[in-house]
């Protein structure tokens, strides 16, 4: 018997994607490194549809029909590249490799340039949705060659999540551009959940409110232009009781948060193309300062504001649009981060497809993504989201309630790293004039580094220890 495709890697993601395959009706083929999992997924799940149980990697390839197309779940690093290379040795030119871990795109790249010499398409893929977005629908970001995604696009377009009947998939550009784009949605995850934590915080220590209060907030800013998953997540976390205790579950976790790297990734390839993702590196370092528990605690007596304003209940309208205008500066900053890896990588990515796959299936998935769809069709030269003609009117009604927040909230002491670095980019872009200028004329002092004039092209040096002239450099 012939199989459509083949899963390798059957933890939680690989046997839940080979599940979602069968399910919509392809044989699958089915690996595991550790043989007895394989079984175990056969025993539970073998009757959602046609699997094929392959013992071994050669039999996996045996078992599946030409060109072959493998979708590789392991543990990203290592892990990966073992695989890949015992198959590499097994497969034949034409035949698909899909890497659907999180890996680096870098590591996606040099994959790919590896198989291409052996005559393979290496289809780097980025998944969202963790384990119910794998057997559901998740977000699925490919990279690889047009060729390649004319074959398994069509499978992965049709497990793929669903929005307004439009797979939640695309192929992306070549090499590590899905991969890529993968990054960067988990830096925006991280910066929008940052944002979020923070309106919490100032509507917990700020206004008063319970967190069972507080999830209704957040169940009514559902309603509008902040629908999305992690506001929904979020009024269920805040409105859930821990049993043990009785109290609200968010006073009972550990005030420490962890990553697993991706927010990082994201943060030091933002310094490497020399893009200003501050909205993601302030989520990154809120989670590291939160782990500083030995600082925090030695910290915790150092004195605050003596008169911290109490904020009212309508202080929580412009919270709502303060967490709005962030939000929309953070993938501002996402989206050019992705425009600049384009120029840098030689993709051409589609930023309008980028926002139209993310809204359904990943963890950023929402509602106003369509609006990012709608300026990047509008424009596809865009130069930022924000002076796109909506998203122009939507920051520009919000800022003003923003301003408000951020003030507060340094007149109360409550710290909104995410918040505030949002309206310092927003009235950065909009700046006339950047003290850029000052920094400029210091690094040519000391370092006699040199700097460009307003009214005349060409270089300058002002020889500041020898009478002051000006030479052209
Ligand atoms: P894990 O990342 O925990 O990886 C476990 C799987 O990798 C097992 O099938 C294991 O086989 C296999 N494996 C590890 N090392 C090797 C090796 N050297 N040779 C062969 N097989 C190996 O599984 P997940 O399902 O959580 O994730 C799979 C991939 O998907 C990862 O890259 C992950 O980052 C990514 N991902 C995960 C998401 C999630 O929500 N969990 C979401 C999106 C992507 P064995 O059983 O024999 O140990």
């Amino acid at each position: 018997r012939t199989a459509r495709i083949g899963v390798t890697g059957l933890a939680t993601m690989g046997s839940n994607l080979a599940r979602n395959l069968a399910r919509r009706g392809y044989t699958v083929a089915v690996h595991n490194r550790t043989q007895t999992k394989t079984r175990e997924l056969l025993d539970q799940y073998g009757d959602e549809g046609t699997f094929v149980e392959a013992a071994t990697l050669a039999d996996l390839v045996a078992a599946l029909e030409r060109p072959r197309q493998i979708i590789v779940m392991v543990k990203a690093g290592a892990g990966t590249d073992a695989v890949l290379d015992e198959l590499a040795e097994l497969l034949e030119p034409g035949d698909i490799l899909l890497d659907g871990g999180n890996a680096h795109f870098a590591d996606t790249r040099r994959r790919e340039a590896a198989m291409r010499e052996k005559g393979l398409h290496f289809v780097g893929t980025g998944i969202s949705g963790g384990e119910e977005g794998a057997l559901l629908g998740p977000s699925i970001m490919p990279g690889g060659s047009s060729e390649a995604y004319e074959q398994v696009g069509p499978v992965l377009e049709s497990i793929a999540a669903r929005v307004d009947g439009e797979p939640c998939c695309a192929r992306l550009g070549p090499d590590g551009a899905g991969h890529f784009v993968k990054m960067v949605h988990n830096g925006i995850e991280y910066a929008d959940m940052q944002l979020i934590a923070e309106t919490y915080d100032l509507l917990r220590r700020g206004s008063g409110l319970e967190p069972a209060e507080i999830a209704e907030v957040f169940r009514t800013w559902n309603e509008g232009d902040l629908e999305s998953y992690l506001i929904e997540i979020t009024a269920e976390v805040l409105a859930h009781v821990d049993p043990v205790t009785g109290k609200p579950f968010v006073d009972v976790i550990a005030d420490r948060a962890e990553q697993k790297g991706t927010g990082r990734w994201t943060v030091r390839e933002g310094l490497e193309l020399g893009e200003p993702v501050a909205g993601i590196a302030e989520a990154v370092f809120a989670r590291a300062l939160s782990g500083h528990v030995e600082q925090r605690a030695a910290a915790a007596n150092l004195p605050g504001p003596a008169a911290p304003p109490k904020l009212g209940t309508d202080f929580v309208d412009d919270l709502r649009e303060a967490l709005y205008g962030a939000k929309l500066a953070a993938y501002a900053q996402g989206f050019s981060m992705i425009t600049e890896a384009g120029r840098e990588y030689g993709w051409d990515i589609d930023l309008g497809a980028t926002a139209r796959i993310w809204r359904g299936g990943c963890i950023i998935r929402a509602r106003f993504l369509n609006r990012i769809t709608d300026a990047y069709k509008a424009n596809p030269e865009l130069v930022n989201l924000l002076v796109d003609d909506y998203f122009a009117e939507q920051i520009g009604r919000a800022q003003e309630a923003w301003r408000r927040v951020v003030s507060v909230a340094a007149a109360a002491g409550v710290p909104v790293p995410g918040l505030s670095s949002g309206l310092a980019y927003y009235d950065s872009l909009r700046a006339e004039r950047l003290p850029a200028a000052l920094v400029q004329g210091q690094r040519d002092y000391f370092g006699a580094h040199t700097y460009q004039r307003v009214d005349r092209p060409g270089s300058f040096h002002t020889r500041w220890s020898q009478g002051r002239d000006e030479v052209e450099a």
